[in-house]
């Protein structure tokens, strides 16, 4: 039977099957035991949008126990500080001329890393917020110039929900720079194989482009790839930013 897509409602078949316990990358080339827990996932017709509704009834508590445990950073490795430094040293360079009057926010980031770095780098206001977080879980107040959501919309069982609460941070003018790899070309070749699909990596919402187009223009937001896995989104860009983007 069909399910609608999750971010256009297109009637949508299963496609795939993996184990609960597939990882993106196999760490030390030690293939994790199967957990005997099937995940099925379908993919629209209409805009390429791969989802599963396995866990749209998990509560956190099954997140952090199945999930985001203790387990979680061996699977994702670059979690803890690779990710977070690399990306404030691509944002702190992008946005260095305007940074000593900007107020970012960095949803879902998990820790603090990068907004320490961004504060050490300058800017004017870095705060993170991560719902799954107890310490950076409550709602910082205000808009923010710039909202930075790195690899999170694929661990979202409801991204149309989540982008909504990104959207409802961003000030206007003003922007998202986020992180989410698309599918390849040669994605029906792969199918559920394809290293991101990725159940034990929370990995459970994959775009196309074309996915992400339809998500944040239900918001009236734009969005443009900056390469495979980096966009910006937005309404109206801070025209003293000088971006020129399409
Ligand atoms: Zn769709």
């Amino acid at each position: 039977m069909a399910t609608s897509c999750k971010i256009c409602a297109a009637p949508s078949e299963l496609y795939g099957v993996v184990d609960l316990n597939k990882p993106c990358e196999i760490p030390g080339g030690t293939r994790p035991p199967l957990s005997g827990v099937p995940v099925y996932y379908r993919r629209c017709p209409s805009c390429g949008f791969l989802f599963t509704d396995a866990f749209d009834d998990w509560s956190e508590d099954q997140f952090k126990t199945h999930i985001y445990n203790d387990g979680y950073h061996v699977f994702d490795p670059d979690y803890q500080t690779a990710r977070p430094n690399g990306n404030a040293g691509i944002v702190a360079n992008l946005w260095t001329a305007h940074k000593a009057g900007m107020r970012v926010l960095d949803f879902g980031g998990g820790n603090d890393v990068f907004c320490t770095s961004l504060r050490a780098n300058g800017f004017l206001e870095a705060v993170t917020y991560d719902p799954m977080v107890p310490e950076f879980s409550s709602r910082p107040e205000g808009k923010f110039d710039l909202v930075t959501c790195f690899e999170t919309l694929e661990h979202l069982p409801d991204p149309v929900a989540g982008i909504e609460r990104i959207v409802d941070c961003v000030a206007e003018p003003g922007a998202v720079f986020y992180s989410t790899l698309t599918q390849p070309a040669d994605f029906d070749k792969q199918g559920v194989g394809w290293w991101y699909v990725g159940p034990r990596n929370g990995h459970i919402s994959i775009f196309t482009k074309q996915a992400l187009t339809l998500a944040w223009a239900r918001h009236g937001f734009k969005t443009a790839a900056l390469s495979d896995g980096i966009h910006l989104a937005f309404r109206t860009l801070p025209e003293k930013w000088g971006m020129k983007v399409s």
